[in-house]
């Protein structure tokens, strides 16, 4: 955005112009509107500013050297949450006005609607929080135009202090009249509160009742004791502990029912995170940023409990990002802080819900009664070859849509997949995506995911009449589809989903190559497809390639279990008598019922075909000794990732085979036994390690070069679960340096099925459009 070229076209005349500017983007609910007013001010110019359907309308007049200066400022000084995309700019009479307003909004319903997005405490509400003469000192919910809770509080649309949680609180007059000064820097800042009039700490104990004294003294004598204490956030509540020995994280895990799932750290502040943990220039961007995500990072110096992240390479890490975590953590340099629910249920959020684990799992509870309206759990993402891609999108992001190329006249809801359960709901040329709400096998998650689209389509005022699901018929959210009795359905295969989720995300108009690898997802022949290179379109998709199908014998018993596809793949290359081969990774298999599994995979009971990259992950990581049975998904190749990270040499790779003929068939056998084969000869675990996944790099890079070759397309993107995985995001990005085509990471939506639900509505559209 540059202002000369916005006012290019503008002929100012010498003595006063009136200048009708009209500003669009993410200018609503951030604090544009008093930035505008006090640029106005110090250029004493005449007019006004008012948020309207289109944006926010500017009419100033003046000087042409004072407009000029006054746009400059706009363009290049936006308040920090702004983000301008367009400026219209047009002359208007002059109405020799002197004075600069802000105008009330449009009446709601013709104002459109704009959810703004929860924001960590900015640096002016810090200052004030350590600032003894200041009347808002350690209150624990400081926060003003640029920072605070937003879409976690909100009931309704447009976005004002009625139509939020805040709204039982009374403002006083002293935070009234900071309210109603255009000038003051909590002007129209809807949940502005303080000690007088504001939401209030407490501290419980087991059993709810109150403990005396300061909350947050409280909190941290029992934290540093080794108590474990829930604590109230901006879209549910949190379990902290300490992470300096492991007794507690120990405690914590049983009482969670969580043995392995790696746990989020909280640090003080960057410095100190940077004492336990390396990061470099984009990382630390985003562990600053007002989203303030997890950012998932390689461990470096100071040393933490193994039992923080077991079997893993990198530890999630955070800063504090409300008034209460920064007054906590004062006296902390770490804590363990992880999202409170018992594993594969939803984010705790209010008192009822706090009931159930007060006293099972959490000591303590630093609460408050400012309700949460959404729950929103802390987003995370991780940063591969220097490009920052979302693993769970959640606070921070959510509901800022996303873009469509043209505007969509019907309405589509998409329910994304079933594993990390997001919708999503199209309003004109946008997209609007849920929050994450997690794994939707339980009923509490899908009673969640049901009263969350509600809330979606109550605030957003839609009425979806086109609704997108999987292909898969046992998915939650393709039942949900049957019920919600919307006339045009629209069914798409989960690994189009995702091609066209990254598609979408670069405004790809051409074909592209599309390597999905995930876990698995319903194939249109009806397998389980999970290692697949398509070419795909927006309405449509061809299968080009895919991994050799294999039987997955148990099902869904096969993900908890990575020996089973281990045994699958031996038995694929020794045949029959696997079980009798002398080989040394046969012996691997001897704990567990391989007799019973391998009746299954011959004979096909229990044993649908999978062509799946996830679960040759899992095989490859059982014989590399990472784990027989595992405690959530993806638990042996996260392992097996850590493993190749100790990797000395990283020379060495196993080639797939290729063969069949109108769709490639990728063998896995020799790189089994090219595996195999290092590990007689005595190769290290960890150089293995690396091997498999130089060898699923160049696979991708390589086959994705010949298809796209062959079919003249100059485009690949990538996604799936599978690329969660930073060394083999890298190892692709290093080796695609040198390839013919451009390979595409997500930025905006995640690789997991979380990403889902975006390519679903894209999909949706075009095939609306096809037909129209
Ligand atoms: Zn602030
Ligand atoms: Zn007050
Ligand atoms: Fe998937």
């Amino acid at each position: 955005m540059n202002w000369k070229n916005t006012v290019a076209h503008i002929d100012f005349q010498a003595g006063t112009t009136r200048l009708k500017l009209i500003v669009g983007g993410r200018v609503q609910g951030v604090g544009f509107r008093p930035t505008v007013f006090r640029y106005a001010k110090e250029a004493s110019a005449g007019g006004f500013v008012k948020n309207t359907r289109e944006g926010v309308v500017i009419e100033i007049e003046g000087p042409a050297a004072v407009l000029n200066e006054f746009g400059r400022n706009i363009v290049e000084h936006p308040p920090p949450l702004a983000r301008i995309d367009r400026i219209e700019a047009s002359l208007a009479e002059p109405a020799g006005e002197r004075e600069f307003v802000i105008l009330p909004s449009d009446e709601p319903g013709g104002a459109r609607a704009l959810f703004p997005i929860d924001t960590a405490t900015c640096g002016e509400c810090l200052r004030e929080l350590r600032d003894p003469g200041d009347r808002r000192y350690r209150y624990p919910f400081i926060n003003c135009t640029n920072c605070g809770p937003r879409f976690t509080i909100i009931e309704g649309l447009p976005y004002d202090r009625p139509r939020t949680t805040m709204s039982t609180f009374a403002m006083c007059a002293a935070c009234r009249a900071e309210y109603g000064d255009p000038a003051d820097r909590r002007f129209h800042a809807e949940p502005v509160s303080c000690p007088a009039c504001g939401p209030v700490l407490t501290l419980i104990d087991a059993r709810g009742k109150r403990i005396a004294g300061d909350p947050i003294d409280g909190a941290r004598e029992r934290i540093a004791g080794g108590a474990i204490v829930a604590v109230k956030g901006l879209g549910g509540y949190h379990i902290a502990c300490s992470a300096a020995g492991p007794g507690p994280v120990r405690t914590l895990r049983e009482r969670k029912r969580r043995p392995a799932k790696p746990f989020a750290l909280m640090f003080r502040d960057l410095d100190t995170l940077l004492g336990y943990c390396r990061a470099g220039e984009i990382e630390r961007r985003l562990l600053e940023s007002p989203e303030a995500p997890i950012v998932l990072l390689r461990r470096a110096g100071i040393p933490l409990p193994g039992s923080i992240a077991p079997g893993n390479g990198y530890i999630g890490a955070f800063l504090p990002y409300t008034p209460v975590h920064h007054l906590l953590m004062e006296t902390f340099d770490v804590l363990v802080m992880t999202s409170a629910n018992y594993t594969d249920e939803p984010l705790i959020s209010n008192e009822e819900e706090l009931e159930g684990i007060l006293g099972s799992i959490a000591d303590a509870a630093l609460v408050h009664d400012r309700p949460i309206a959404h729950k929103c759990d802390d987003s995370i993402f991780f940063v591969p070859a220097g490009i920052p891609v979302p693993i769970r999108r959640a606070r921070g992001f959510v509901p800022e849509p996303a873009g469509l190329p043209r505007p969509v006249k019907r309405c589509i809801l998409a329910l994304g997949g079933q594993m990390k359960g997001t919708f999503a709901v199209s309003r004109d040329d946008e997209v609007f995506i849920s929050p994450h709400m997690g794994d939707l096998g339980d009923f509490r998650s899908q009673r969640n995911f049901r009263a969350e689209l509600e809330e979606f389509i109550k605030i957003l005022e839609v009425e979806p009449d086109v609704v997108v699901h999987d292909l898969h018929p046992d998915y939650f959210t393709t039942r949900l589809a049957d019920g919600l009795g919307i006339a045009t359905r629209i069914a798409v295969q989960h690994h189009h989903a995702h091609a066209v989720s990254v598609m979408a995300e670069y405004g790809l108009d051409e074909p592209v190559i599309a390597v999905t690898f995930d876990g698995t997802g319903f194939g249109s022949d009806g397998k389980l497809w999970g290692c697949e290179f398509l070419l795909a379109r927006y309405d449509d998709f061809e299968r080009l390639a895919h991994l050799a199908y294999l039987p997955l014998p148990g099902g869904e018993a096969a993900i908890m279990e990575p020996w089973r596809m281990a045994l699958v793949h031996l038995w694929n290359l020794f045949g029959d008598d696997v079980l009798g081969a002398a080989h040394p990774a046969a012996h691997l298999l001897e704990p567990f019922p391989r007799g019973k599994v391998l009746e299954l995979a011959r004979r096909g009971i229990n044993a649908p075909l999978t062509s799946s990259m996830g679960r040759l992950f899992d095989a490859a990581a059982f014989l590399l000794r990472c784990g027989g049975k595992v405690s959530y998904e993806a638990e042996a190749a996260v392992a097996l990732e850590a493993l190749a990270l100790d990797a000395e040499e990283n020379s060495r790779y196993y080639r797939f085979g290729l063969g069949g003929n109108d769709v490639t068939v990728i063998d896995p056998a020799p790189v089994i036994r090219g595996l195999l084969d290092d590990m007689e000869r005595g190769v290290a675990r960890s150089d293995i390690a690396a091997a498999f996944h130089e060898s699923v790099a160049r696979l991708v890079v390589g086959l994705s070069e010949k298809l796209a070759g062959e079919r003249g397309i100059a485009d690949v993107v990538l996604s799936g679960g599978v690329f969660q995985n930073r060394l083999l995001c890298e190892r692709i990005a290093a080796l695609g340096e040198s390839c013919r085509c451009r390979l595409h990471h997500h930025v905006l939506v995640p690789p997991n099925d979380g990403g889902i639900s975006f390519g679903q509505v894209r999909v949706g559209a075009a095939r609306l459009e096809k037909r129209a």
